[in-house]
Order: structure tokens, then sequence, then C-alpha cells
């Protein structure tokens, strides 16, 4: 009977994607503490609260010369002579555009084939404690004009900032984490290119999609190869963009049963983290712990 569950289970070889139960609980433990990557800029996804932005103003600027701007156009073509107008209508003298201040009133044409980012200059402080009543209202009139994201410039360069789950880098938004990301199953996780078969297949659509028959007969007739998109991955890459200790989801499942043991074992998680998958680590661990 040991044998025959050992089997059933997957032995030491086996990867942890053999292991179908404990995919479940892999899906949670990135939903709750997963961080979210841009894709294109490989660059993390955290929200921030007004007041830990401030606080993050004070601690990093401290002393010096700070401006607070709200960007209103990120990589995108145009002349913006109406957002020029409309910024001078608003008492707003300048945009600051490609790091260069333009005058709103004297609006440049700007060069048309050329993808420009566009700042409304929000104001100018030096970064003192004393300072932090101009300083709050700086940072909510930028993340208002911002839509929730908003800029800090100093001598030390450009950082930004949001409320709202952003990339600092080209400002896409990504949705919070939700468990269907990480299924190959649903449309909201599967990689575009193979619908989450992780298989390169000739004349599959979308319409196809859930006729199991109808990829099968052509991965018999073509013996199709892997999906470059996903390497074989099955998911989309917002959801292999996801992080949990420098890993995705595809890594872990890629491990084999033992040496998933092994770093869930060796995991040491504290705090907030830990309260957060206190219920989901056991069940991790009982599953891999059979062995
Ligand atoms: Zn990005
Ligand atoms: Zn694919």
């Amino acid at each position: 009977v040991a044998i025959e569950q050992r089997t059933s289970r997957g032995g030491r070889k086996s990867t942890v994607a053999t292991m179908t139960e404990i995919y479940h609980f892999l899906r949670l433990l990135f939903v709750k503490l997963g961080t979210q990557y841009c894709p294109e800029c490989v660059l993390p996804i955290d929200e921030q609260t007004p007041e830990a932005i401030r606080a993050r103003i004070l601690r990093d600027a401290r002393g010096q010369e700070a401006t607070l701007l709200a960007p209103m156009v990120v990589a995108r073509k145009g002349y913006y002579t109406d957002l020029a107008t409309w910024a001078g209508k608003k008492g707003f003298e300048h945009l600051r555009v490609d790091g260069e201040y333009q005058p709103t009133a004297n609006w440049p044409r700007l060069a048309r084939h050329q993808e420009h980012d566009i700042d409304l200059p929000m104001g100018t402080i030096n970064v003192t404690p004393g300072n932090e009543a101009t300083l709050d209202r700086l940072i909510g009139d930028a993340l208002a004009y911002g839509h929730g994201t908003m800029k800090l410039l100093t001598d030390a360069g450009e950082t930004i900032f949001s409320t709202e789950r952003a990339c600092p880098g080209c400002g896409r938004s990504f949705p919070e984490l939700d468990p269907r990301l990480f299924s190959y199953n649903s449309k909201h996780g599967w990689c575009p290119s193979c619908y989450g078969t992780g298989l390169a297949l000739s004349g599959f659509d979308e319409d196809q999609t859930g006729e199991e028959s109808v990829w099968l007969e052509e991965e018999e007739d073509h013996e199709a190869g892997v999906c470059r998109a996903c390497a074989g991955r099955r998911l989309k890459p917002e959801a292999l963009s996801v992080y949990f200790r420098e890993r995705n989801i595809a890594e872990y499942t890629a491990l084999s049963v033992k040496e998933a043991a092994d770093r869930f074992e060796a995991l040491a998680l504290t705090g907030r983290d830990a309260e957060v998958a206190q219920d989901i680590m056991p069940e991790i661990r009982a599953r891999l712990d059979f062995l």
C-alpha cells in the first residue's frame, strides 16, 4: 500500500508539477506573498499610501531640494497643445517635457515621431521636517493630477511613487493578485500564444480552446514543439513575473519534490508574512513531507 501511495503521489524524482493538489496551495502562497513585477521593465509593483510616500521622501531626500511632479503623459507621441493650454489655464507656467521645462504660454512644437514624457510640476521645496505640511500638500496634489502616481526630482535623480499598483517604469497598472492568474486553464492565466498548452501548435486558436481532441490531434500530427512565448511554462508573462523569494511559480513547480521539501523546510517566514501564510505553509509542507 505504501509503495502504491508513493507511486501515485510521485517519487523522489518527480517534480512539484506532478503533484496536482500542491499547486492549489502554491497559487495561494503566490497570491498572498508574491511580488508582481512589470514583465517589460522588470520593476517591482508595490502600492504605497501617501503617508508611506512622505516617510520615504523625508528619509531619502532629507535636506535636499526636491521637486514634486505629476506625470501626465508617459511615453506617448503627440503635440500636446491642448494639455499645455489646459495647464496654462490652471495657472501652471511650465510643463516638464522629456526632462526640460517648457512654457505653457509659448508651447514648442514637439517632435512628432518621438514618444514624450510630460510632467506637471507641483512645486519645489527643501525636504525638512519643518516643511512637512507643504510636502503633504504637494504629495496630495501630485497624486491627484497623476491619478495615483507622482515623481520626485532631486539632484540624485528621479523617483516614481504610486498609490496604485502601477509600474514605476512605464506606468502600466496591474490588478490585485488573483489565484486565476496562476491557472493555465483560465484565460486570466494562460499563455496567450499556446492557450496554456505549453506547446507550439499550428492552427490552434482561441475558438478551439477547451476542445482537447483538436489540439491532441494536432500534437500527434505535427510533433508540436514547446511554445516559444512561455517556454512550455503555460502561463502568461504577467503570471510568470510574480516572484516569491526570487522565484516565479513555474520555477517552484519545476523543482523536484525533494528540492521543494528542502526549500520549504528552510523557509523562515516572519512577521506579517508568517501571519498571512500560516494556513498555507502547513498544507504545502504536509504534502511535501510524505517522503
Ligand atoms: Zn513597466
Ligand atoms: Zn505558451
